[in-house]
């Protein structure tokens, strides 16, 4: 087991706090690289991010994460329980791309107080 302090990952720790959606996410892609991992996006909406193991029918897998006032929050983690084959062939960046357009559609819903 790697104990350095110099490890920059953060971990999903119930109760870590990000300044904003893009930090929460960037943080948690992070975190899935490093430990070789993977994830699918159950579901992310204005009030709430879901992640879940890309086989959920035989894993336990679970991270969700909510916004507070001034944050986003991950509010609950349940550790992978599927073989390490599942993560095989995973593409980061790819779920990435598409949590940003869906961040950017949540963005677009918000009231528009910004007049160009
Ligand atoms: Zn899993």
């Amino acid at each position: 087991m790697d104990l350095s302090t110099n490890n920059p990952v953060i971990m999903p720790v119930v109760g870590a706090r990000f300044s904003d959606f893009e930090e929460l996410r960037k943080s948690i892609d992070d975190w899935i690289l490093a430990e070789g991992l993977s994830y699918a996006v159950r579901r992310v909406e204005q009030r709430r991010l879901i992640l879940q193991c890309r086989k959920p029918d035989i894993c336990m897998f679970k991270l969700t994460a909510h916004p507070r006032a001034e944050y986003w929050q991950i509010t609950s983690y349940t550790p992978h329980t599927c073989p390490t084959t599942t993560h095989q062939k995973w593409r980061v960046a790819a779920s990435s791309k598409r949590l940003a357009v869906h961040h950017h559609g949540l963005v677009a819903s918000l009231p528009n107080n910004i007049q160009g």
